[in-house]
């Protein structure tokens, strides 16, 4: 069998989703990449998360042709794959409807920077994606919706408007958030913080408080303190 720790690992994240409350039934998929093979890990379509198991995830090269399993790829295999393809430096990618994300994502709105929370895992707002149009909804969908994603961190001559790493999630207009992380438990995690960090926002923004936001020195102090060169939270 193929990449069995990376099957773990992509399973893992999957069920780290369902316990956090972020996945209802089947909605939500994660999987993993191991960019020296070229393969991707991901979750099977329609199978309950009680019965999953590491040899139930399929494997697939970058274009989404499957190598390994028997079982049908999560239907947003395309997205995942695209992703891998145009951010070299992630690692995993995850998707759920969680519900306060997702209700950004519906409004067609992005999640504000609000506070340190926030600032601790993405370094400025988290995007919303241009709705698709009529034609990529009726053609390659999901493919479209990846492209959707991309192009709120890259120009049209490929050159990065924002480092996915810096803002790991977007979401897509009237559909849900995508998340990604450089492993299947930071990307599950990151989904999880995003969760949180959108229900604040939400409460937040119907407080009546005076323009909400965190400042740029209160979001560089945060999120330079987890993240880069000099960071100092956590353990050495
Ligand atoms: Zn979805």
């Amino acid at each position: 069998m193929l990449l069995p720790s990376l099957r773990e690992q992509v399973l893992e994240a999957n069920l780290e989703l369902v316990r956090r409350g972020l996945v209802l039934y089947t909605f939500g998929n994660a999987s993993a990449v191991d960019r020296e093979q070229g393969l991707v890990v991901i979750k099977p379509s329609g199978v309950d998360y009680d019965d999953l198991r590491p040899e139930h995830m399929v494997v697939t090269d970058l274009h989404g042709k499957i190598v390994e399993g028997t079982l049908n790829p999560s239907s947003d295999l395309d997205t995942h794959t695209l992703l891998y393809r145009e951010f070299p430096t992630i690692g995993a990618v995850v998707h759920t409807h969680s519900e306060f994300a997702t209700s950004f994502a519906q409004a067609g709105l992005a999640i504000p920077a609000l506070g340190t929370t926030h600032a601790d895992y993405f370094y400025g707002p988290v995007p919303c994606s241009p709705p698709l149009t009529d034609d990529a909804i009726a053609g390659k969908y999901v493919h479209e919706t990846g492209l959707a994603i991309v192009s709120r961190f890259k120009a049209a001559d490929g050159t990065f408007l924002v480092d996915p790493l810096a803002i790991p999630a977007c979401l897509v207009a009237g559909h849900a958030p995508f998340v990604w992380g450089k492993t299947a438990h930071d990307a599950a995690h990151n989904a999880v913080v995003l969760e949180a960090v959108a229900r604040m926002a939400y409460r937040t923004l119907t407080l009546p408080g005076s323009t909400p936001q965190v400042t740029q020195s209160l979001l560089d102090r945060h999120y330079f303190r987890k993240h880069g060169a000099n960071a100092t939270y956590g353990q050495k």
